[in-house]
């Protein structure tokens, strides 16, 4: 009796699924189980492999890392630093943008600063009021004011990318990778089904838009794994919660999203896949906006919109 108890509890430990040690993270999804050594090779070696599949670099570029000072972003530049080492003819430069959300940003900047000197890659901040005139607190109080139905996050992200790619250009960089994860990657798709407008690629590279091109190399990576290695790394990254993310429509998505996946494992990979499947395929028009310049799909791009707004209503 006590042996087949001893003998269950042998069974009981998990070992990882490639070497036998004992593991200490299991891929629901496919049931591996892996130790601590394997998890971090089997999470560089699939950013690689990332890398490669959806040809996201070149040998010769300048890549822009953007890096918000969150564990993503840090996870990314991390294993980016590493990649790149065998990559001579590479490099890379990190870019940070302070949106001015006191009390958040702040904190995030400062780790964003931080690592990056500590990986000995040089950083940029720019911020919206050097970019736009004013901080993001001070937009959303002014367009409150004015009664806009528009979301913090759906202003803050139009905004943020706009000075993602001019932090880029001033930098001459080729191309921006952002820390955009599988979850990130499949909420997106979906909100671009619910405002009705899937023909928008994102994080694959397409070098023929005016915009600096953007690739997302954690874009098969789940959310989880990417804070499980900022925890075997021990990278500190950013503990607040921006104080607007509660009233984003991609909380709710992300909501759904997690639960489902926790019932259904894999069906994020599922998502992904069918979405590529039909975005990839299309063909975007380039257009420019009349009054900027820059890229757009529209006539007048989302950033000229939301700036005319302060001059129409101050
Ligand atoms: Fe910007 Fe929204 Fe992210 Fe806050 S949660 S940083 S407002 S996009
Ligand atoms: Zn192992």
């Amino acid at each position: 009796m006590a042996l087949l108890a001893e003998n269950k509890l042998v069974r009981e430990i998990p070992v990882c699924s490639s070497c036998g040690e004992k593991a200490v993270y299991t891929r629901e999804y496919s049931g591996e189980k892996l130790c601590k050594s394997c998890f971090l090779s089997k999470f560089e070696k699939r950013v690689l492999k990332t890398i490669t599949r959806y040809k996201m670099f070149r040998h010769d570029d300048q890549v822009a890392v953007a890096v918000s000072g969150g564990k993503d972003s840090l996870v990314l530049l991390h294993v980016l630093t590493k990649i790149e080492r065998q990559f001579p003819e590479t490099s890379l430069v990190a870019i940070t943008i302070d949106e001015g959300i006191p009390g958040y940003r702040n904190e995030a900047v400062e780790h964003a600063e931080t690592e990056a000197r500590r990986m000995g890659v040089e950083i940029n901040v720019l911020t919206f009021e050097e970019l736009f005139g004013r901080r993001l607190d001070e937009m959303l109080g002014a367009l409150s004011e004015n009664g806009t139905k528009l979301q913090p996050c759906t202003i803050c992200g139009i905004l943020r990318r706009r000075a993602i790619n001019v932090a880029a250009k001033r930098l001459n960089a080729t191309v921006v990778a952002t820390a955009h994860t599988l979850d990130d990657i499949v909420q997106t798709y979906f909100m671009n089904v619910l405002r009705g407008d899937l023909n928008r690629e994102i994080g694959q590279r397409n070098d023929s838009t005016a915009i600096v091109p953007r690739v997302a190399p954690l874009r098969v990576t789940p959310e989880r794994e990417a804070v499980f290695y900022a925890y075997l790394k021990k990278i500190p990254f950013q503990s607040y919660i921006c104080p607007n993310a509660s009233k984003s429509a991609r909380n709710k998505i992300r909501e759904f999203l997690d639960s489902y996946e926790a019932d259904y494992p894999g069906s994020l990979y599922t998502a992904l896949s069918a979405f590529e499947s039909i975005v990839f395929q299309k063909d975007r028009p380039e257009k420019l906006c009349r009054q900027c310049g820059e890229f757009t799909s529209r006539d007048i791009c989302r950033v000229c919109e939301i700036l005319s707004s302060f001059q129409t209503n101050s």
